[in-house]
């Protein structure tokens, strides 16, 4: 089992920004790789418990107003060119008002995103996150529901009403209902909503931990798979860590 106790990251300020930069020119001028530009990228998140605690101070940062919204230099964006290390993968919905990375006030190159209607587990957002946890070292697949979710609110709906959408839009609606076809009776209407966004969370989080390489990713302890419940309300984001909490 990996290790879910948050640990403090490394301390940054002993990372010299200009060392860091000549040895980013240095190496693209001999053209470095990939695996040359992750070793020489100031790597402060290298665990599953240190990714989370990134997600949480940056999420910290940005219901506070306090985010640093990193911008970069000339010659980080040059650096670029040449590879990505992000350290964590995000399966989002395509919700306008949930913007990703500024949620978790996180720059360029921080995460690997899946973004798609309900959040919901399909064969290409599968095959994305493959690619990450295999050709991009992540340590960290969070689950990302939220408070009014459009696509969970249609899963809650009559079939004389889901039958009048569009194919491909029933099939992603069809993903959803198995997660909110048994939810404890809940009169108030917004607890209710967030119970089946809640439980949505839980299922794709079930779906993808069904998947080979990602258990095995998470065997190995290379990442944990974690939910989130995003609050548009306020800005804060809930998470779902241990295994009782996304339990279905
Ligand atoms: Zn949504």
């Amino acid at each position: 089992m990996p290790d879910r106790r948050a640990s403090r990251l490394p301390d940054t300020a002993d990372i010299d920004p200009q060392e860091f930069q000549r040895k980013l020119l240095y190496a693209i001028h001999r053209g470095a790789s990939m695996a040359d530009i992750a070793d020489i990228k100031p790597e402060t998140v290298q665990s599953p418990a240190q990714a989370i605690e990134a997600l949480i101070d940056g999420n910290t940062r940005f219901f506070d107003g306090t985010s640093k919204r990193s911008e970069l230099g000339a010659n980080e964006r040059r650096a670029q060119i040449i590879g990505q290390t992000p350290f964590a993968a995000v399966l989002a919905c395509s919700d306008s008002r949930v913007p990703v990375e500024l949620v978790f006030d996180q720059g360029f190159g921080d995460l690997f995103v899946v973004r798609v209607a309900g959040n919901v587990v399909g064969e290409s957002g599968l095959g994305t996150l493959e690619y990450a946890i295999r050709h991009l070292n992540i340590h960290l697949i969070m689950v990302l529901g939220h408070e009014g979710c459009g696509a969970v609110s249609a899963a809650l709906c009559p079939e004389e009403e889901i039958i009048l959408h569009p194919p491909a839009l029933q099939a992603l609606i069809r993903r959803i209902q198995p997660s909110v076809q048994n939810l404890p009776p809940i009169r108030d209407k917004k607890a209710r909503m967030r119970e089946a966004v809640i439980n949505n969370v839980r299922h794709q989080a079930t779906v993808l931990r069904a998947q080979e390489v990602i258990r095995g990713a998470e065997d190995s302890g290379q990442i944990q798979v974690i939910g989130g419940f995003y609050e548009i309300g306020s800005g804060a984001v809930d998470f779902f860590i241990d295994e009782e909490d996304l339990k279905e």
